[in-house]
């Protein structure tokens, strides 16, 4: 079977680049992908698949139900797209004006589409079921993975599969790596007000800047003196929205800040001395305070014994799919990705599958000239045949 399905994906390959450059055409933000919905949804409405759909939110899912009992396996891809303009020469460039696929969720979703439509093909030879999530609104917190979840997508579900198409990783290699993976994320909002006064009369004020410029210095002893030496953390304040008049003593200041870190603990202190130094800097200055903290996505932890079995799978499909050029192991990222929460609930995996040009020049994620290097679809697909093979032992 497993030669079948990976004669179908070569056949496929023509529609998977066709769908890949629809949606990358009409891209749509976070929690607003209604047409890119749709356009999903009608390609499953003629298959011998249950959808399941709730209107309520952007994202859904499909249940492939084998034929043979066996386990329940979820495999995700993310369809939103970024607040950022395309500036490539594409023809199928976006058509949605500051609206762009420079992510390459696109590309997940081609990839897994067809890959949906190749294991309906063969449900009768299926031992097992896959539910194949369409998740909308990745890129924005708090992320379409928690309503996926609370729409019941992981019910029954044994083990979860994802994977990332990376333009800055060498085209057709398959990047793994066990345990914490990406980094949790928060970002905060915080308010410092004084009291406003002319410039010339800074004792009749309480100027709101310098308490702000006192709590940007002083929150850089976090990572330096509070997190344990090797441990990854990053603290960033990246905006600091104080405009106002040269001779006015300014009344309030919003900074506004993200946090990476690779552990649940240390994210938990950087939180607690924030909230620390924050309090003791607006008492020593005798301003108002109001903090929004966000503990947005937690770690990205793939299971040790899941991410050896892809690994292993992915390998063993590169006898017959040799244009997957290496397997390897890979470092852990200072990303971030709601993938997360599906792997806090589910043992399973996380895996980046390289997508970087060959004859033009590549962009990283996120650029506004980013492009992906479209035969990785394909690699994708592949590579997630062999997950599947070993998972479910195919022959
Ligand atoms: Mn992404």
């Amino acid at each position: 079977m497993i030669l079948e399905l990976l004669k179908k994906i070569d056949e496929y390959k023509d529609e998977m680049i066709q769908i890949r450059r629809h949606l990358h055409q009409y891209p749509e933000l976070s929690f607003e992908e209604h047409q890119t919905k749709k356009y999903i949804l009608d390609f499953y409405r003629d298959k011998d698949c249950q959808i399941v759909n709730n209107s309520k939110i952007t994202g859904f899912f499909v249940k492939i139900s084998g034929k043979n009992p066996g386990p329940t396996v979820a495999l995700r891809a993310d369809f939103d797209a970024i607040p950022v303009q395309e500036e490539t020469d594409l023809p199928f460039k976006s058509k949605n004006a500051g609206v762009s696929h420079g992510c390459g969720h696109d590309g997940h979703t081609a990839y897994l589409m067809i890959l949906a439509k190749v294991l309906i093909e063969f449900k009768d030879q299926l031992n097992g079921n896959i539910i194949i999530i369409h998740q909308h609104a990745e890129e924005k917190p708090p992320g379409g993975a928690l309503e996926m979840i609370a729409a019941g997508c992981l019910a029954d579900v044994d083990n979860f599969f994802s994977l990332h198409l990376i333009s800055t990783m060498p085209y057709a290699k398959v990047f793994f790596n066990a345990k914490e993976t990406q980094a949790a994320r928060a970002t905060f909002k915080v308010e410092l007000v004084g009291r406003g006064s002319h410039g010339s009369e800074p004792h009749n004020g309480n100027d709101a800047i310098l308490a702000a410029s006192h709590l940007i210095i002083a929150i850089q002893s976090i990572v330096s003196r509070k997190v344990k030496p090797g441990e990854m953390a990053v603290v960033t304040i990246g905006s600091f929205d104080g405009k106002g008049s040269p001779n006015v003593i300014k009344e309030k200041v919003l900074l506004e800040g993200d946090v990476r870190c690779m552990k649940d603990e240390v994210a938990a202190l950087i939180e607690e001395q924030f909230r620390q130094i924050a309090e003791g800097v607006a008492e020593t200055f005798g301003v108002g305070l109001k903090i929004e903290y966000n503990q947005d996505y937690p770690v990205l932890y793939n299971d040790p014994e899941m991410t050896e079995l892809a690994m292993q799978g992915v390998k063993d499909i590169q006898k017959h799919a040799p244009e997957i050029k290496e397997v390897a192991i890979t470092s852990p990222l200072s990303a971030s990705e709601d993938a997360s929460h599906y792997l806090r609930k589910i043992p399973g995996t996380y895996f980046y599958v390289g997508a970087g040009q060959i004859d033009k020049e590549t962009y990283p994620h996120h650029n506004p000239k980013f492009d992906l290097n479209e035969d990785a679809l394909v690699i994708a697909a592949k590579a997630m045949i062999g997950v599947l093979a070993r998972y479910f032992n195919w022959k």
